[in-house]
């Protein structure tokens, strides 16, 4: 179990805007890595706390928790696992203000005394085409992907030029009085470490190229184009810094028979003449499997039968769409002697003459229904 958002910060569920920011401010100074260093709990604690005020401190974000709890933030494969140190410190501008930026340089970091923020890998991009049965039931998909890894064999050491800061501090004397200025270490890229010792086949960073299968967790109800992002399964950082992240852009195949419409799916189904006036029933494909419908005699080409549910499952697990089965009265293109002379004959009868009742809904109607 996850703990409560609220308990974490310590406030009560009706704490206003200022409330949350002052209990996480207080949280934050208590549980700063650079206090407490080494202590494991501590930066569980921080990072719990920056995860809560992530979500409590947008009112949208809020609103779902409130409602959902943690689940609302739990779509399987968007990176749950929580917050990053730099997500974590590129808040406390925000929290902290400017007295902790300007002049230390590196965002609210530097301001808790020379600790350097970690140099992250790049992000991957790829791309998982997933079918409609995959979108609706929700997939767990082993991709196959070329990280950047450090090789085994490297080493790495303490960069001498800035002593592992990452950043070289100059003392300036301006007109303004003493200026603190700090730069990233260009010896070592602001990593704070030098290459030691490496195999001959890693490159200047000390880093090969490695395939390996990664297992993304794909939440239903996706749509096309969307990205889910894979925490730390992007190329590695040199040295000790973080990965990066791995992005996954969904696409949507083409289904033989249902077109997806939002949550919504529609199939065009087609009878002929004597199905409809008789009655029939047929099997056509869902996301869950094939299911059998019933026609009743005397079917109107044009009547949308709605399947309940059959759909996909919203997004946000906030119901599940439709399966809309629009019948379609197939009129054969043509007609031999025989069945010329049988319409023929048919025409005259009076019950072959259009008379649609008054509860009968026009084509408009059904449409206007439909998107309501
Ligand atoms: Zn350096």
């Amino acid at each position: 179990m996850k703990e409560d958002f609220y308990e974490i910060l310590g406030v009560s569920k009706n704490a206003s805007e200022s409330e949350i920011k002052k209990a996480y401010r207080k949280k934050a100074i208590e549980f700063h890595p650079d206090k407490n260093p080494g202590d494991e709990k501590a930066e569980e604690m921080f990072k719990k706390a920056a995860e809560a005020y992530e979500v409590l401190s947008d009112a949208d974000k809020r609103a779902k928790y409130d409602r959902f709890g943690h689940q609302a933030f739990e779509g399987g494969g968007f990176g749950g696992g929580g917050m990053n140190m730099e997500d974590i410190f590129s808040q406390f501008g925000d929290i902290f203000g400017g007295a902790f930026g300007g002049a230390f340089g590196g965002g609210g970091f530097g301001g808790f005394g020379g600790s350097r923020s970690r140099v992250k890998g790049s992000n991957l991009r790829i791309r998982v085409k997933l079918n409609l049965e995959e979108i609706a039931n929700g997939v767990e998909k082993k991709i196959k992907v070329k990280r950047k890894k450090v090789a085994q064999g490297t080493t790495y050491k303490t960069c001498s030029t800035c002593n592992g800061q990452g950043q070289v501090t100059r003392i300036q004397n301006t007109i303004l009085g003493r200026m603190q200025t700090s730069a990233p270490c260009n010896v070592c890229g602001g990593q704070g470490q030098t290459i030691d010792k490496k195999p001959t086949n890693a490159d200047a960073q000390g880093m090969i190229v490695n395939e390996e299968t990664v297992s993304i967790k794909i939440p239903a109800g996706v749509v096309e184009g969307m990205q889910l992002k894979v925490s730390g399964k992007g190329n590695e950082a040199p040295g000790n810094g973080i990965s990066g992240d791995l992005l996954v852009a969904i696409e949507e195949k083409k289904h033989p028979s249902l077109q997806r419409e939002g949550d919504n799916l529609h199939h065009d189904l087609y009878i002929s003449f004597s199905e409809a006036a008789l009655g029939t029933s047929k099997e056509i494909d869902t996301v869950s499997g094939k299911v059998r419908i019933k026609i009743e005699p005397g079917v109107q080409s044009g009547k949308i039968l709605r399947l309940r549910n059959k759909g996909i499952p919203s997004i946000d697990r906030y119901g599940q769409g439709d399966l809309l089965v629009h019948v379609n009265v197939w009129t054969p293109k043509t007609l031999n002697k025989e069945q010329k002379d049988f319409f023929t004959k048919m025409s005259e009868d009076d019950n072959f003459r259009p008379n649609p009742e008054k509860e009968e809904k026009s084509f408009f109607e059904k449409v206007k229904d439909m998107f309501s």
